[in-house]
């Protein structure tokens, strides 16, 4: 009977050393097996060069590497590209490729579908399946560096937990997959260059405060009206804007490190001077900018973008207020890869 191989990259660096060991090899081969997977970023024993033909052969009889593939690609005219990524058991998550002048973004999912609620969401619309796990993430960005290296001639720049799913809600594996990431062992990115963006769960927020983690923090806010959020962000009701707020200035306090707020202006939703106000108070009691963003529709009469003179509005008392805000355009609108359009739509046909 064949034993189940078990995921090479469920194991810690130490866990392969004693493998090592119990097989008689010296333990220094792990660190040149966990260079392979988590610095090269390879998926096959067969590549692993510098190890005997022996080795390599040991390897594959007890382990596997599980491993996503780029299933469909699409482009938009704007040059983002979204790729559909299949999964070792078949389920299909989304991450999209951002260029810009002289950087690209890549924006990465953290689960399969996603635990939360929110009304003008396209991957709120599908159940959380599961939770991606540490290679799952750890393998969008390798793969978007190689398309970034292909069809831009750079290096990946930045990545943006952004894609499908609450980061939050799989702290352990998106963490697990920053530090992965990160360290010098691994791909050597720098964490100022890594943004989480969450919709706001007061108590994970200050956890990673706790943790001390270098990397950036963005919160989907889009109403600092508690009754206004809790609308159309039903899970809100149980992290309440106050204590939203009062995680982010433990945050704050903690990191040092200034809090981008998402938010989108919907038509008779939140484009009214009560709202811009709530936003301005809550904006100073910790240090934030502001991205305005445009609203990608997802087939929902409910939510309609707010007129061009709101946008101005909301503009001009925030900077008359001294607060950072631009306005982000979504890119790869045509291929469905925008903000909140990431619902595995090709796939679904
Ligand atoms: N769950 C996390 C990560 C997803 S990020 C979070 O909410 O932050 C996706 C971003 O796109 C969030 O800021 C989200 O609020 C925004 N978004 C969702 N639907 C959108 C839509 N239809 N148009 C524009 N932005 C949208």
């Amino acid at each position: 009977m064949e034993l189940a191989k078990k995921d090479i990259r469920a194991l810690s660096k130490e866990a392969l050393q004693d493998f090592f060991k119990a097989q008689g090899h010296q333990a220094y081969r792990a660190d040149q097996v966990y260079q392979w997977l988590w610095s090269k970023g390879v998926h096959d024993f067969d590549k692993m060069t510098n190890l005997s033909k022996d080795t390599r052969f040991l390897l594959d009889t007890h382990f596997t590497i599980n491993h996503i593939a780029v299933d469909q690609q699409q482009r938009s005219k704007d040059g983002t590209f979204k790729n559909a990524i299949k999964l070792h058991d078949n389920r299909i998550v989304e991450s999209v490729l951002i260029p810009a002048k002289d950087r690209t973004t890549a924006c990465v999912s953290s689960q399969v579908g996603c635990s939360l609620d929110c009304k003008f969401c396209a991957t709120a619309q599908l159940d959380r399946m599961r939770n991606l796990n540490v290679d799952e993430i750890f393998d969008q960005v390798v793969a978007i560096d190689q398309q970034s290296r292909t069809y831009f001639d750079i290096p990946l720049s930045n990545i943006v937990f952004m894609g499908m799913g609450e980061p939050l809600m799989n702290y352990n594996n998106v963490l697990g997959a920053i530090e992965k990431i990160t360290s010098p062992d691994g791909l050597g990115m720098a964490s100022k260059r890594i943004t989480l963006s969450t919709s706001g769960i007061p108590k994970l927020i200050r956890k990673m405060a706790d943790d001390k983690v270098k990397f950036n923090l963005a919160v989907s806010l889009h109403s600092a009206v508690q009754e206004t959020r809790e609308k159309i962000m039903p899970f809100s009701k149980k992290f309440p804007v106050d204590e939203l707020l009062s995680s982010l200035e433990y945050w704050y306090e903690a990191t040092q490190k200034m809090i981008t707020l998402e938010f989108i202006v919907w038509k008779s939703i939140n484009d009214n001077l009560d709202e811009v106000r709530a936003l301005i108070n809550f904006c100073r009691r910790v240090p934030t900018k502001v991205n305005l963003i445009e609203y990608n529709p997802i087939g929902d009469d409910a939510f309609e973008q707010a007129s061009n003179e709101a946008m101005s509005m909301y503009q001009k008392k925030l900077t008359a207020a001294r607060i950072t805000n631009t306005i982000r355009r979504s890119r790869g609108k045509d291929i469905d890869a925008a903000c909140g359009q990431l619902a595995n739509k090709a796939h679904k046909k």
